[in-house]
């Protein structure tokens, strides 16, 4: 190891920064976040630094750099575009034994000041000792997606119990496997969903069944404590992308996941490698797993105590018959989470260039389920068809003549523009546009596969114009 982490208490501590540019106001906010009394001494300083004056920790010495400002305190940094009194700084830094950072020149530095992930008091710090600061960063935003962003409401929770886990129970080793139950708990997914009171709840009623009298109080404390859960979890359209934090997160922690059939390759790659991976997707005309057996499974892989994740193409409750697997689930008990995901439309309209409202085109937009029933298609047509509105037809690739056919027979315009967009924010994404007269005969020619999305109104017109948005990554016809 190149250097040693350390973290530093520097609450009230006399802190002083050589420099009064950007730089040093960066290195002067981190001290003064971690409570530090900041000296910073420059013959000028920039505007923001002198818009901080007014902080009682910070002051602002305008001179030029003298040995007796180090006196008494606790550390330095230099942050100036001096490199001979940066050397100055450092060198009688190191003489008093005083810790020292120079900016940009790890020789100089007795200490780094590492990239930090901040969810207080939660601070994780990242370092790759001087050999790639990029990395680095890179590593840091890897963290700031996969830490949750409530983790500092738990850590706050946690801390806040420690003293009455401690008072109640009495030997060391037992008191880790009761963090340990705790983390494995739902708690945990209570408090990054917001649920701070529940969580709060579920603490208290963990800690009983752990007191409880009886020879098997931990144990079943403990496997109830890790009770199987269900997250029904919207994958959004295709795109890896455009999964959400708290998606990805779940990905991870999922022991077992049912997954559809529209759920794309590049999304299952980031699922947990050890988890078992189970597909339930109908395909059309043929339902290889009935619903009611997938309702099943979820409540059956849940009271094994396994962590389940339901994921679904787009989002869970726009045709994703989310709302049917939750009752079930709320019926046999099982605790679920739902998290939204980027539906077809808005995903394939974004991607294709094409507004679904627009001020000058549509002030609403209406999704609908285009599927046939033996041939038909049970809508209420004649409510269907309104000024200014954009329809958007999911699982229409099938009955595309039937739609057009009706809606030009109760009463819209035949030369209504539509776009056909196939796998939508995928690498495969194509779109086809036409008229409602027009577009069957060219999607047909065009031999577009399912999963397609149809867009009917005048924001299609907007489409040639701003087809070129992410353009560079799908192809648009
Ligand atoms: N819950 C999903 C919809 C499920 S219904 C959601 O919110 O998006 C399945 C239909 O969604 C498909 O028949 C198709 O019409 C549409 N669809 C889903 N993903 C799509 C994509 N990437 N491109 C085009 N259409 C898509």
């Amino acid at each position: 190891m190149e250097l040693l982490p350390i973290f530093l208490n520097i609450r009230e501590r006399a802190c002083l920064v050589v420099g009064g540019g950007e730089v040093a106001r960066r290195k002067i906010s981190l001290l003064l976040r971690a409570g530090g009394h900041v000296t910073a001494v420059a013959p000028e300083f920039e505007p923001q630094l002198l818009a901080l004056q007014d902080n009682a920790a910070l002051t602002l010495l305008q001179a030029e750099f003298s040995a007796e400002q180090l006196d008494d305190v606790l550390l330095v940094v230099a942050a100036t575009d001096d490199i001979a009194l940066n050397e100055t700084i450092s060198e009688l830094a190191r003489q008093r034994g005083l810790p020292v950072n120079v900016v940009d020149q790890p020789r100089l530095c007795s200490f780094i000041m590492p990239a930090i992930v901040d969810r207080s008091p939660i601070v994780i710090a990242i370092s790759s000792g001087g050999s790639s600061p990029v990395l680095t960063r890179h590593l840091k935003e890897l963290n700031e997606v996969m830490v949750p962003g409530r983790i500092n409401n738990l850590a706050s929770l946690l801390g806040s119990k420690r003293k009455t886990v401690k008072q109640s129970i009495s030997s060391f080793d037992e008191r880790i496997r009761f963090w340990e139950a705790v983390l494995d708990s739902r708690i945990p997914e209570l408090v990054y969903a917001g649920q701070d009171e529940k969580a709060e709840d579920n603490f208290k009623k963990l800690l009983t069944q752990w007191l409880e009298p009886g020879s098997d109080g931990k144990a079943s404390a403990g496997s109830k404590a890790s009770r199987g859960e269900v997250y029904l979890v919207g994958a959004g359209p295709g795109d890896p992308d455009l999964l959400t934090l708290r998606a990805l997160r779940l990905m991870h922690k999922a022991d077992v996941v049912f997954y559809d059939r529209l759920v794309s390759a590049e999304i299952l790659a980031k699922l947990r490698p050890d988890a078992e991976k189970i597909h339930v997707g109908k395909q059309p005309k043929d339902h290889p797993v009935p619903q009611e057996r997938i309702n099943e499974l979820l409540v059956s892989h849940a009271r094994a105590g396994k962590r389940v994740l339901r994921l679904k193409g787009g989002d869970p409750f726009i045709f994703g018959r989310g709302g049917e697997e939750l009752a079930a689930l709320t019926e046999s008990k099982i605790p679920f989470q739902v998290i939204p995901g980027i539906t077809a439309a808005s995903g394939c309209a974004a991607y294709a260039g094409i507004p679904l409202t627009h001020r000058d085109h549509a002030q609403s937009v209406r999704f609908l389920a285009g599927h046939l029933k033996q041939g038909e298609l049970d809508l209420d047509w004649p409510h269907i068809i309104a000024e200014q509105q954009t329809l958007v037809f999911y699982m229409g690739l099938v009955g595309l003549p039937l739609i057009c056919e009706k809606l030009i027979q109760h009463g819209m315009a035949a030369s209504t523009e539509v776009a056909v967009v196939q796998q939508g924010t995928t690498r495969h994404q194509r779109v086809v546009t036409g008229t409602l007269e027009t577009i069957s005969g060219l999607v047909e020619g065009a031999g577009l596969q399912a999963p397609t999305l149809t867009i009917i109104g005048s924001v299609v017109s907007l489409h040639d114009e701003l087809k070129w948005f992410k353009g560079d990554q799908v192809e648009n016809s």
